[in-house]
């Protein structure tokens, strides 16, 4: 049986406290999975590496245990958007209502007990279509150069877009300095989705401080450096598309993450007809699957740090 807490480690000196959080889609265990061998990477590292020091604390925690248990995106709603005061102070009968009021209280507790400074908190996806390996920062300059540093394409203005997400919350909370930003970590089902995961919580490590540049070799960043070879550095969100209930989306087949795609092609059919791309870019996330209700993306590539 999964727990809430998959693990932590400690060395019990100063520093950051990373937060990594995984399966807030329950069909995505390529993050539970990260982190377990991660936590045992940590451990390991002592015997090999007798200098090894890390300073801070790394948690990892599990989202929505009751759709991790099922392989299912989520029971009744979607975890991941339906952060908000609102739903805090006056939460659903869903079983996701449940669970985030649960997830909350633990992180809560983990902010508070270091003090509301130096906190980061990565969440860990993967998406159903192939080759979606990339960061989405908040607008945060520290946010973007954590995902600088995880040799993977940086998406700019999407965390802003969706609505009751759980970092976009944290990310905005006022009484704590928390930096936020999620990893996507390639297809549900591919093994070396696992690997990427963690090379990038690795990289995510190093950058704020919690382990020297030297410790824990990162034999998987070179999968995501070859990877992201031909992909783009930076790209800005332009468009996504809603799946309102009773639409009958249906994507177009064989799309798969930065897939180029021209003005006025044809994505997707409704009940409405064709559903017609208005821009000139890239697609990511294209809904191949039966839960969820976000048709797909447009994206385009920037130069630098065009934050639209
Ligand atoms: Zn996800």
């Amino acid at each position: 049986m999964l727990k809430r807490i998959l693990g932590s480690y400690s060395q019990g000196k100063r520093g950051p406290l990373l937060i990594c959080s995984t399966g807030l889609h329950g069909n995505e265990w390529a993050g539970v999975n990260a982190m377990e061998l991660l936590l045992q990477i940590l451990e390991d590292e002592l015997v090999t590496n007798p200098t090894f020091t890390f300073h801070g604390k790394l948690v990892a925690i599990a989202g929505n245990l009751p759709a991790l248990n099922v392989k299912k995106r989520y029971i009744n709603c979607d975890l991941n958007r339906i952060w908000s005061q609102r739903n805090f102070d006056n939460p659903g009968n869903e079983a996701e209502f449940g669970e985030m009021m649960k997830l909350k209280e633990v992180i809560d507790d983990l902010i508070l007990e270091w003090g509301g400074e130096d906190v980061y908190l990565l969440d860990l996806h993967t998406t159903t279509a192939k080759g979606g390996i990339f960061s989405l920062p908040t607008t945060e300059v520290e946010s973007i150069k954590i995902a600088e540093t995880m040799h993977a394409p940086i998406i700019l203005g999407l965390v802003e877009k969706l609505n009751g997400t759980m970092i976009k919350y944290y990310a905005g909370r006022t009484d704590a300095h928390i930096t936020a930003l999620v990893f996507e970590a390639g297809q549900h089902d591919d093994n070396l989705s696992i690997n990427r995961a963690i090379a990038a919580v690795i990289n995510c490590m190093r950058t704020i401080g919690a382990v020297a540049a030297d410790d824990i070799e990162n034999r998987f960043d070179q999968l995501l450096i070859d990877y992201s070879r031909d992909l783009p550095k930076m790209a800005n969100f332009l468009y996504g598309h809603h799946i309102a209930p009773d639409d009958h989306f249906v994507m177009k087949p064989g799309y798969l993450n930065f897939d180029r795609i021209c003005k006025n092609e044809v994505l997707a059919n409704d009940r409405y007809g064709e559903i017609i791309s208005k821009y000139e870019g890239m697609i990511l996330m294209p809904h191949y699957q039966t839960q969820g209700d976000d048709g797909f993306f447009i994206i385009k590539e920037v130069e630098s740090h065009q934050i639209i």
